[in-house]
């Protein structure tokens, strides 16, 4: 359990423009925080010389982010506070410490598991009250923070805008922890959200799929922690402990799987029954890729953390609470939330490891001579289980040949989701270990790639994953 109190000072000193960058951060962190699938209450005071609340800890709505956030759009003011050029830290921090004794005195939830964090967007300066830090005190001793349960109270002081902060007063207010920051001055909400995400670094958070972090000094593989190499031919995408989804054509092509010990030492692995490269040949389809699915199963589950965190694989219910969807929602409804729109914007992880825009299309331009020879019938080649995609504003991010079998993926609600595969493409683009170069198309050539969707599988998926995925009803 997670319980955060934001303090926004709406003294003079601050100015309104200051305390109206405030309020927006309140919004990022509380949107940003509610995508970590924690149970959490926010509570929201605004003070100059006297602390008004906006939201208690204890209502009803501290768990509802919508309401929050309407909250503080709707009844948080600078003009709330008049002409006071008071300051008082110290009062808005005790109001803070009479709602953890209320709240312990009536929640349900058992107090010492109850982690808080107090936020503060202020310049530090505070000229009434007396110090701030024996209202800290006071918090710490009712919490009970001792060497092995530092954990269980963090206090952050954020001075953003062009406030003009005075670092000894912000230091004295925050925590002080080994290796980890919890004064910051950041000029704007941009700043902001680095500095944030570094401060929520989601390594702690188990079980949660889809979870990126976003900070601008994260590495790749924390902003990327589902995506898996597969060298030589593929890549792959992490989709729980155990198990990895790739395309089944890498293993048919390349009979070699020697690059694949790293994985594939002792797991198993399932290619889609269906997948036949050479159905379709007496029909002059030469490369059929409908069912192009494989299944790695790893040999020990590995441990998540920052750097290794799976993707939210649809219709399984990490997925749902990802979404945020209502318990009772079925596999249709995620479909209608990822892909609902005519044109989605989804992503692919390119062998140069960028992420790539990939607008899709809806009408299919058959031109690969080698799946399609003259006369084919198109709905032969792309079947119902394929999405397309492609179009004027994607020639620039076309797959390459060797980024097959790593996950076509959609952001919602910060976290992500894969809603298919890239299939097997031919385009060779260049330098395939560093900087890939896209060659732009031909003339009068239209890129167009295809890709298996998830949601068109779904069977075969619940078969083989059942056991570690909880599915939600198909319909
Ligand atoms: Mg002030």
């Amino acid at each position: 359990f997670l319980y955060v109190y934001f303090l926004v000072d709406a003294s003079h000193s601050v100015t309104e423009p200051n305390f109206n960058i405030s309020k927006q951060c309140l919004e990022v962190i509380i949107t940003r925080i509610a995508s970590f699938d924690v149970p959490i209450r926010f509570s929201v005071i605004s003070y100059a010389s006297r602390p008004k609340t906006i939201v208690d800890i204890q209502d009803d709505i501290a768990e509802d982010t919508e309401i929050v956030i309407e909250k503080i759009q709707n009844e948080m003011n600078y003009k709330d506070h008049g002409n006071a050029t008071g300051t008082n830290i110290q009062d808005a921090l005790d109001s803070v410490y009479q709602m953890m004794i209320n709240e312990k005195a009536f929640t349900k939830v058992p107090w010492d598991k109850i982690r808080h964090a107090i936020i503060l967007f202020t310049d530090g300066k505070s000229n009434m009250g007396g110090s701030p830090t024996k209202a800290v005190r006071s918090i710490e001793d009712f919490l009970n923070v001792r060497a092995n349960r530092k954990d269980y109270l963090d206090i952050y002081a954020f001075g953003v805008g062009t406030v003009d902060v005075d670092w000894s007063a912000m230091n004295e207010i925050a925590s002080k922890k080994p290796g980890e920051r919890h004064a910051f001055k950041l000029n704007d909400l941009k700043e902001l959200k680095a500095a944030f995400e570094d401060v929520l670094d989601p390594r702690d958070l188990h079980d949660i799929c889809g979870l990126a972090n976003n900070s601008d000094s994260a590495s790749w593989e924390q902003k990327n922690p589902w995506h898996t190499l597969t060298e030589p031919s593929c890549r792959g995408a992490l989709i729980s402990k155990t198990w990895v989804l790739t395309s089944a054509h890498c293993f048919s092509k390349f009979n070699n799987t020697a690059g694949w010990t790293v994985i594939l030492e002792k797991g198993r692995r399932i290619d889609h029954e269906l997948f036949n490269v050479k159905a379709k040949v007496a029909q002059g389809i030469q490369e059929f890729y409908d069912y192009d699915l494989s299944l790695l199963e790893l040999e020990k589950p590995v441990q998540f953390g920052g750097r290794i965190r799976p993707i939210c694989l649809p219709c399984t219910e990490g997925a749902n609470r990802a979404l945020k969807m209502k318990p009772g929602a079925t596999c249709k409804d995620h479909e209608l939330q990822l892909l609902s729109l005519e044109e989605v914007d989804a992503q692919f992880i390119s062998l140069d490891n960028k992420r790539m825009g990939r607008p899709t299309c809806i009408s299919a331009a058959l031109q690969d001579k080698k799946m399609f020879s003259e006369g084919t019938d198109a709905s032969e080649v792309v079947t119902d289980r394929f999405l397309c995609s492609g179009g004027g504003r994607a020639v620039e991010a076309a797959t390459c040949k060797g980024e097959s079998g790593g996950s076509l993926f959609v952001e919602r609600r910060e976290r992500l989701f894969q809603v298919s595969e890239p299939l097997n493409v031919s385009r060779p683009c260049h330098g395939e270990t560093r900087e890939t170069v896209r060659d732009p198309p031909p003339a009068n050539h239209k890129p167009r790639d295809f890709y298996i969707s998830l949601f068109g599988v779904q069977d075969w998926l619940r078969q083989h994953l059942g056991q570690s995925l909880r599915f939600i009803p198909k319909e």
